[in-house]
């Protein structure tokens, strides 16, 4: 399975880290090794001095497709859940300022904390879904989907014109506002609808 991940799909993110508004949607990978589940810690990498955090909505594929059209992109995903898209932001500011891929930022281990999955019909409208972060019991992250540039069935039009999508792959959606810092033995809770779906710690 592979894990494509949206960059700057929330205008009010974009804004933040001082990016243009994308007029296309982009997207950057993250290997299976990226993945943390069951709410296990999350490893500070030594390697870095800045990791943010980044709560995502995360679809999970459930049909093989390649140029899906955007009107029947509802059919390629029947769960969703929620991850962070964890990123080391001083290794990514290095990479940009060279014109580098983001990788080493992006896809390194325990990159991608991830929920269990629930069925997409267990909410009545996907693009008003509401989710949140709470760092050390304070919320950091407060979006909803309503806010996303490109919606769930854009982003899969739009990645498989490139990429086959295989059942079981991840996408995750792109960050709303709010992007900060993790330190060691932080507690992070990701909320979707008010109900928790992870809750664990860095160490
Ligand atoms: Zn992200």
């Amino acid at each position: 399975m592979k894990i494509i991940a949206i960059g700057r799909n929330y205008i009010e993110h974009a804004k933040e880290l001082n990016n243009p508004i994308p007029k296309e949607p982009m997207f950057f990978m993250k290997p299976e090794t990226s993945i943390i589940r069951n709410n296990k810690p999350f490893f500070y990498p030594d390697f870095s001095e800045d990791v943010h955090y980044e709560a995502e909505i995360v679809l999970k594929i459930n049909k093989l497709g390649k140029n899906i059209e955007e009107r029947f992109a509802y059919r390629y995903f029947d769960k969703i859940g929620i991850g962070i898209d964890f990123t080391a932001r001083d290794l990514q500011q290095k990479c940009k300022e060279k014109g580098k891929p983001w990788e080493i930022a992006k896809a390194f281990d325990g990159a991608a904390p991830i929920s269990e999955f629930v069925p997409k019909s267990n909410y009545n409208d996907l693009n008003n879904l509401h989710f949140s972060l709470d760092l050390n019991e304070k919320m950091v992250q407060n979006g909803t989907t309503k806010d996303l540039i490109f919606n769930f069935d854009v982003l899969i039009a739009y990645i498989s014109k490139f990429v086959t999508l295989k059942i079981g792959d991840l996408i995750f959606t792109g960050t709303p506002a709010g992007v900060g810092q993790v330190k060691k033995n932080d507690r992070l809770v990701a909320k979707i609808e008010g109900e928790t779906f992870m809750d664990f710690y860095v160490k």
